[in-house]
């Protein structure tokens, strides 16, 4: 596996023995806390397991990888300088673009003096009667804080498939949020792609126009629709900057972070001809949620969702000319019950002759040999194979690091069953530890920069609470916790999310139990919830 970022040597300072907060993790959670712990006064390390800033943007550096929603609205609102000023290129950018924002905003803002790169926290302690946190890292050092918040990201503990044979393959491989930094030439090569979430459907095509050939391994088919991406018009730029504030207060207050129009009706009672041309229209906006929200019901219904799902099943038909390529293409569960993917010519991808799709539902990987990949029929042979086999999402990156809470508690087995929190930022049993956007908090179903902006106020305002209070901790009770992670699991209920066998439930992770992870009820609903519990004084916690 390639995995050319880290292997440099580690940083060379030595963190200090103590501080207020430990951070681990250096993305647009990270890094953003950090600036706003400066401004309160407050000392603070970061640590980060990679070479600089950026996160996700920094891993993932597969080809074709952009993000899914546009560059005016995933950016930070917390400063209006940094909105006039900076200068988006395109709609979706590139993860270089993206990558060069987070540098951007490092540099800003001073941002690495404090932050250790190269360094990942392997364990941290609870120690209850200081009320501080011994983080350790794997160079060996151990600090202790009054607070420890893990913005470790969602999608930040990468997974290889269970397949049988893994290391044997002689050819090269790579996982496309281990991308290596110098890049890769497939000129020339017979390449194997395994995963058809959003990253093999970013990837598809531009591997597929390097590469000699490129055969696809497709167990589940993703919803992909096209991201109409371009470069940004100065007057759309001009007019966003002129509305910002309008713009991130809506974006706060709506469900996915992104302000869209609000459906009123529902897509039963409209005919078929109109509903047609909605979605036919909503195909042409280039955006992740405008067909979803359409209608009222189709993230709720099965039967107003199968209209949609009719609809993207034509369109798939209608691009791909090979019949059976096309019938292999149609996802078989709802719209959005696993996050759809944004393209750039996903589909148009299927008419190349270099490029071939096989079906696992048919013809099951039965093992990866020396040469390359066999499935049940027969063996092909590659050069280099992909993993775009996505992520431990959301539970992850938390309990890969020994946390032990209250009389040793483990975070692994407190979340045995699945991850319990209150409002997805505290867990029982571990106090002033906070998670940006963790499970039971909107998180992955929104436009994340959003949420993560939420998150980091929200706890810092907490801090402040507690130091101009006198007091050392605060911690969810089990009542607040378990009626929170009902309330989660309710709002799930009424949706079609349980319904796919999508990472948002766990499923893609062998032995992880079944549970629907982020809130379903909006980002707007969210926030005011947490508003609250922090005006009723921080009901559900207690604050000692
Ligand atoms: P991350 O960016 O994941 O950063 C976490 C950091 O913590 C990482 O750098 C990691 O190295 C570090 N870390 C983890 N564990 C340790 C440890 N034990 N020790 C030290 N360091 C550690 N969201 C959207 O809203 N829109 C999009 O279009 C979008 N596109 C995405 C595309 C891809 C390919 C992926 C994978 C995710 C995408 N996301 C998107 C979600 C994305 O993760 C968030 O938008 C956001 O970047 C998360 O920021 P973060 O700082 O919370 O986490
Ligand atoms: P993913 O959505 O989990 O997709 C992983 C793919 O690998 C799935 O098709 C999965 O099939 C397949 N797979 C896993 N194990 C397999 C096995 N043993 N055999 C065969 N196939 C196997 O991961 P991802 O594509 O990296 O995306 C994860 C999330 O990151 C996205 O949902 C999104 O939130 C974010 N992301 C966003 C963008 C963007 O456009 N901005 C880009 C990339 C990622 P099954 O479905 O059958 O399990």
């Amino acid at each position: 596996m390639s995995v050319s970022s880290n292997n440099q040597p580690s940083d060379p300072r030595t963190p200090p023995a103590s501080a207020d907060v430990v951070v681990v993790g250096a993305g647009f959670s990270g890094m953003y806390l950090l600036h706003r712990l400066r401004a309160m006064n407050l000392s603070a390390i970061v640590f980060e397991a990679g070479t600089d800033v950026g996160g996700t943007w920094y891993w993932n550096r597969y080809p074709g990888a952009r993000v899914d929603v546009e560059s005016l609205a995933y950016s930070y609102s917390f400063s209006e300088e940094l909105e006039q000023e900076y200068e988006w290129e395109e709609r979706y950018p590139t993860q270089p673009e993206i990558l060069r924002y987070a540098q951007h905003v490092a540099d800003r803002f001073d941002l690495r003096r404090d932050i250790y790169f190269r360094t990942r926290v392997t364990a941290a302690v609870y120690d209850e009667n200081h009320a501080t946190w011994t983080i350790r890292t794997d160079h060996g050092d151990a600090v202790t804080a009054r607070f420890f918040v893990m913005a470790t990201g969602c999608l930040s503990a990468s997974k290889l498939p269970e397949i049988p044979g893994l290391s044997r393959f002689q050819g090269a491989t790579y996982h496309t949020a281990h991308w290596p930094h110098e890049g890769v030439d497939f000129t020339g090569m017979r390449v194997g792609i395994i995963g058809t979430g959003s990253s093999g459907v970013q990837s598809i095509p531009v591997i597929a126009e390097q590469a000699a050939d490129l055969t696809v391994f497709q167990r589940t088919p993703a919803y992909s629709l096209p991201a109409r991406n371009r470069r940004l018009r100065p007057e759309e730029i001009a007019e966003m900057k002129a509305n910002y504030r309008a713009f991130r207060q809506a974006q706060r207050e709506s469900g996915f972070g992104l302000p869209t129009p609000i459906p009123t009706q529902s897509a039963l009672e409209v005919s078929e001809e109109e509903r047609n041309a909605v979605y036919e229209k909503a195909w042409e906006v280039g955006s992740l949620v405008a067909i979803l929200t359409s209608y009222t019901d189709l993230t709720t219904s099965q039967e107003a969702n199968d209209t949609a799902k009719a609809f993207v099943h034509r369109k798939i038909r209608e691009i791909v000319k090979d019949p059976q390529t096309a019938e292999d293409l149609c996802p078989d569960y709802p719209l959005g019950t696993k996050r759809p993917c944004l393209d750039t010519n996903y589909y148009e991808t299927y008419n190349r002759d270099n490029v071939h799709l096989v079906n696992l539902r048919r013809t099951p990987i039965v093992k990866i040999t020396e040469r390359g990949i066999r499935c049940s029929d027969r063996e092909y042979e590659f050069d280099a194979i992909v993993y775009a086999t996505g992520f431990d999402a959301m539970t992850g990156a938390l309990t890969n690091v020994d946390i032990r809470g209250r009389d040793g508690l483990s975070i692994k087995e407190a979340w045995r069953a699945g991850p319990r929190t209150y409002l997805g930022i505290a867990s029982a049993g571990f106090p002033n530890l906070f998670m940006i956007t963790g499970p039971g908090s909107p998180s992955v179903l929104s436009n994340m920069i959003v949420s993560i902006e939420q998150h980091v106020d929200w706890v810092l305002d907490a801090i402040g609470h507690l130091d101009r209070n006198g007091l050392k901790a605060i911690e969810p009770t089990v009542e607040a916790q378990d009626a929170w992670v009902d309330h989660v699991n309710e709002i799930a209920s009424y949706t079609l999310y349980p319904k796919a066998n999508s990472w948002y439930m766990g499923a893609n992770v062998p032995g992880k139990p079944r549970v629907f992870m982020p809130y379903a009820g909006g980002v707007g609903e969210y926030r005011k919830k947490c508003d609250e519990v922090a005006a009723r004084g921080y009901e559900g916690f207690v604050l000692s």
